[in-house]
Order: structure tokens, then C-alpha cells, then sequence
């Protein structure tokens, strides 16, 4: 008895349309998530603009704390010159004085840098916030629009899916479950055109035997290299003569 492949066909038909369905929709969200990636990674700079900020700002305590303690020892050693006896002493002194001032002259060029850096991180912190708001609201409605497109889309995918399903009905169980089995393993291509003796699933070239067989079409078989249903329609010119 000559097995009918053509329902077999029409359900591959209709799964491939179901999974062009699930890519569409698939793309939609992936498209949503790399724009909230693509902020979320604007929003963590940020952030880090911020800490450094803070960091600095402690640096900038660190030298001035440094600058004060040099302007004490000043104080200091400058009284300490009236005590002291000899050249010497009086020449240690003047020496700390001397790298005491340097200290209070380097810590101001210091401070006025880290002042620079922390009002550079502060403002490309602002920046990235502000875009990051603009951004956020953008995409809150585009997601608006995404939802709605993915709901018109599973509107349409259902109607596939109950028609599919209904053809389902009319394959024999065993064979429903092994090509279910083949579409799931085979990337959702279970059933496919022989052509030129050459399976249009993995490419692969058919024995002379089997390919005769396939075109006689006295039953159902497979590829022997990835096990797909295949079927074989006559070529037009073939038909012709
Ligand atoms: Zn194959």
C-alpha cells in the first residue's frame, strides 16, 4: 500500500511557518534585551565615574591633610631655630623647612589636578545619566510597541498551530511521533525534497538504489545520513518528457 506523504509535507509546511513565527518573535525580545543591555552598561559607567569621583575626593583630603601637617611643621622647626646652637642644627632646620614648603607647593598643584579629574568624572557621570534617561523612556515605548507586535504575531502563530494540529490528527501515532522525535533533533526539518539524489537537509548524496526507490514513492523513507523523511517531486522538464 502506497503510504501518502503529502500529509506529511503539509505538517512540515506548517511547523516551519510555526518556528518562522517563534524566530520573529524571538528576534523582537532579543532586539528589547540588547537595548536594555546596551543601557544597563551605560548605567554600571556611570556608576563607576561616580566611585571615582569619590575616591578622588578622598586622595584630595589625603594631600590636603599632608599639606596641613607640613604647614605644622614649619611652625614648628620655625620656633625651634631660636633654640638651636650651632650652624648645623640651625642648617637641619632651614633643610626641613625647605621640604616642608615644597610639600604645601606640590600638594597645591595636586589638589587642583584631582579637582580637574573629580569634576571630568563627575560630569561624564551626568552625561551618561542624562542620555540614560532618554534612552530608558524610548525604550519604554518601544517595548509598548513590541508587546503588541508579539501579541499580533501569537494571534497568527495559534491559527497555525490549531491547524497543524488538526492535520496531526490525521497521521498515523507512530509516525506523528517519529517525525515530532525528528523535528526536534533535526533543528525543526523533518521532512525534505530529494533533489538530484541529493537530500536538501544535510546535503548529503543518496545511494543509486534508494534514490530510485524514493522516486517510485512505494513508501515512506529516510535519509540514511540524517535520517530525515524524504520525499521527491518529479522536476518539470522530467514531467515534460
Ligand atoms: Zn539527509
Amino acid at each position: 500500500m502506497k503510504e501518502d506523504i503529502s500529509v506529511l509535507i503539509a505538517l512540515q509546511e506548517l511547523d516551519t511557518e510555526l518556528s518562522g513565527f517563534d524566530r520573529k518573535i524571538e528576534e523582537q525580545k532579543q532586539e528589547l534585551t540588547a537595548r536594555e543591555q546596551a543601557i544597563a552598561e551605560k548605567e554600571a559607567l556611570a556608576g563607576q565615574c561616580k566611585e571615582k569621583a569619590v575616591e578622588l575626593e578622598q586622595s584630595q583630603r589625603d594631600i590636603k591633610a599632608g599639606s596641613e601637617d607640613a604647614a605644622e611643621r614649619i611652625k614648628d622647626r620655625q620656633s625651634k631655630m631660636m633654640q638651636v646652637q650651632t650652624s648645623r642644627e640651625h642648617q637641619a632646620l632651614l633643610k626641613e623647612i625647605e621640604e616642608a614648603k615644597k610639600t604645601i607647593k606640590d600638594a597645591e598643584e595636586q589638589q587642583l589636578q584631582v579637582l580637574e579629574q573629580v569634576e571630568a568624572e563627575e560630569a561624564q557621570a551626568k552625561e551618561l545619566e542624562n542620555l540614560c534617561t532618554g534612552e530608558r523612556k524610548l525604550l519604554a515605548e518601544e517595548t509598548g510597541k513590541v508587546e503588541k507586535a508579539i501579541e499580533g504575531l501569537n494571534k497568527q502563530r495559534l491559527a497555525v498551530q490549531e491547524k497543524r494540529d488538526q492535520l496531526a490528527q490525521n497521521v498515523p501515532s507512530s509516525r506523528i511521533k517519529r517525525y515530532n522525535k525528528l523535528l526536534k533533533k533535526r533543528e525543526g526539518l523533518a521532512v525534505v525534497q530529494v533533489i538530484d539524489a541529493v537530500c536538501q537537509g544535510c546535503f548529503m548524496t543518496i545511494p543509486p538504489q534508494k534514490y530510485n526507490d524514493i522516486r517510485l514513492g512505494e513508501q515512506i523513507y529516510s535519509c540514511p545520513t540524517c535520517q530525515r523523511t524524504l520525499y521527491y517531486l518529479p522536476e518539470p522538464e522530467e514531467a515534460d518528457a
